[in-house]
């Protein structure tokens, strides 16, 4: 599934009654690049790094991002990621019943894995839950490829 552009997102919000604000834009497109599980702290630290293409951008504080990605989420277009890291990360889409992710305990990175898998597993915890099973998340963890390769040879087995 492809990422909505941030005119859609934008087009979204204005349905909902948000005006198309300098702040809301800059975040829809810092969350657009990062195109996967970003933070608060790193959405934040891009929006700063926007300062020489959307000067407005930069002066974004941090409550704005938190209260952007909060209303961003009830309105179904982007969905945060909770891991057991405890970090809360957010990426645009709707949030979806069987998600998996894959989290670098060395430098935090987390991508989303094929979920597809997931519905095989669901016949097994409705019987063991004895009742609806609505939310499937699978998180694996360990070292990315990059930080893999920045251990000795010896310690990169896999
Ligand atoms: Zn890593």
């Amino acid at each position: 599934m492809t990422a909505p552009a941030v005119e859609d997102l934008l087009d979204a919000l204005a349905r909902a009654g948000l005006k198309r604000t300098v702040p809301r834009r800059a975040i829809l497109e810092v969350l657009a690049t990062i195109g996967r599980g970003a933070s608060l702290d790193e959405i934040h630290a891009r929006m700063r790094a926007k300062t020489s293409t959307a000067p407005d951008a930069s002066m974004v504080g941090f409550s704005t991002v938190y209260r952007t990605m909060r209303t961003l989420v009830r309105l179904g277009l982007a969905r945060e990621i909770r891991l057991a890291d405890g970090v809360a990360r957010y990426e645009i889409g709707k949030d979806e019943p069987l998600r998996a992710h894959f989290h670098c305990r060395a430098c935090g990175l987390v991508e989303e894995l094929p979920a597809a898998r997931l519905a095989a597993f669901l016949p097994s915890a409705r019987r063991a839950a004895k009742g609806r099973v609505e939310r499937v998340r699978v998180e694996a963890s360990g070292l990315c490829a990059r930080c893999l390769a920045d251990l000795p040879p010896e310690r990169r087995r896999k």
